[in-house]
């Protein structure tokens, strides 16, 4: 369906009949402007195990302007064809982009900019402060948007100094905004928190001061109990992305998390390390991994689905508006094709989103009342004209974002 097939909410009636109606998920942790280095990771000379700096994409400093929306709008496009309503993402350059994406595909965002040094992260041009100044214009331009909130943020405590975590940490407590950091993600990570400051990477953070109910951690997966006790005690969000997280080898201590009624959501990382960026993938592998790990009972279905709605709203400090079907709330809605030979109930739904459902299960998606998926495909942009367009550029051997590096 190309855009105006669709005649938009004034139609007045969807119907919904044979259909199950859930809460549209919010991912709580991507990069929009990584979206067409889509599987990258997945090449074996990628993902160097202890090399948090591998030199190799993704560039986006090397991306041009068409390059950072389209990124933005096949990342967008993927997550809404999977039930996705609201996107957390986080990028280092050209947030307007993001934004100006997410208005033509019809997504909910909270975007950002993350500070990197350039002297702990030299690929690429340095973003900072320039990048924050730019969000801060952007956020006041759309105060107000209800589609529209924004972050500032730190990449993470190993391609940042302290002293620009903590400005960084500033500039957000200005804008009365969350601030948003990957945290103890990676093996190295550890090393380098003991490295430069004598300690683990959650203590590190918490000795400057940065720690607090405003701060949305992404991965949180090398913490021992000490830490996960700091985490809990500053009332610090987690974004837990157990597909990426796997791919790297690694399960973080989710069910320790949700055990300790600590605020916990569902993220997926880029398009580059999770190819679908579906969160339906991200439930059944949050449940799973936990029980491979060997919290055997900690989780189930609608504990998933829980996660990836109302416990991500939460991280990103929006459940006010958003991540649960209540009067009163955005209309953020997924209609579901799902089936049982019994017929459903609570019970079978939920198993059914978590192990059954993928993205032809999706049919109707709803975002702020506005229909963004109909039928299955996307009704705010011509998808078939986006992979043409594409297909165009990088396969008829015009260069690349990685070629420019
Ligand atoms: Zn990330």
């Amino acid at each position: 369906m190309g855009t105006g097939d669709w005649s938009g909410p004034s139609a007045g009636v969807i119907d919904g009949r044979g259909l199950v109606a859930l809460p549209g998920f919010v991912n709580a942790h991507s990069h929009a402007n990584i979206g067409l280095y889509n599987g990258l990771w997945d090449r074996p000379n990628v993902a160097v195990p202890g090399d948090p700096y591998p030199r190799v994409p993704p560039y986006t400093s090397f991306m041009t302007a068409d390059e950072h929306r389209d990124a933005a709008i096949l990342t967008m496009i993927a997550a809404l064809r999977t039930g996705t309503t609201t996107l957390c993402s986080c990028e280092r350059y050209a947030p307007a982009t993001t934004v100006e994406a997410a208005d033509r595909v019809g997504i909910r965002t909270l975007s950002g900019v993350m500070a990197n040094d350039p002297v702990f992260r030299s690929v690429g041009r340095p973003n900072w402060p320039d990048a924050a100044n730019e969000l801060a214009g952007l956020a006041l331009a759309r105060a107000g948007d209800p589609l529209r909130r924004f972050f500032i943020g730190a990449h993470s405590l190993y391609s940042c100094s302290p002293d620009q975590i903590v400005e960084a940490r500033a500039r957000a407590r200005e804008l009365d905004v969350p601030f948003n950091i990957h945290l103890a993600e990676h093996p190295a990570e550890v090393a380098i928190a003991l490295e430069r400051y004598g300690t683990s990477p959650v203590r590190a953070l918490d000795r400057l001061g940065v720690l607090d109910d405003r701060v949305i951690a992404d991965h949180v997966i090398f913490v021992d109990d000490d830490d996960i006790d700091i985490l809990g005690r500053r009332g610090v969000g987690i974004a837990s992305c157990p597909l990426s997280t796997a791919k790297s080898g690694a399960v973080a201590p989710l069910a320790a998390f949700v055990a300790r009624g600590m605020r916990v959501g569902l993220g997926t990382d880029s398009l580059l390390s999770n190819n679908a960026l579906s969160m339906l993938r991200e439930l059944s592998l949050a449940i799973v991994l936990q029980r491979v790990r060997g919290a055997a009972t900690a989780l189930g279905p609608a504990d998933a689905i829980r996660l990836a709605t109302l416990g991500s709203a939460d991280v990103l400090g929006w459940s006010g508006e958003i991540g649960s079907l209540e009067a009163g709330k955005a209309a953020d809605i997924v209609l579901y094709d799902l089936r049982h030979p019994w017929g459903l109930d609570a019970e079978r739904v939920a198993a059914g989103i978590v192990y059954e459902a993928d993205r032809a299960s999706v049919r109707t998606v709803l975002v702020g009342g506005r229909v963004v998926v109909y039928d299955g495909r996307a009704s705010t942009i011509d998808e078939d004209a986006v992979s043409a367009e594409l297909a165009g550029r990088y396969q008829g051997g015009g260069p690349r974002p990685w070629d420019r590096a």
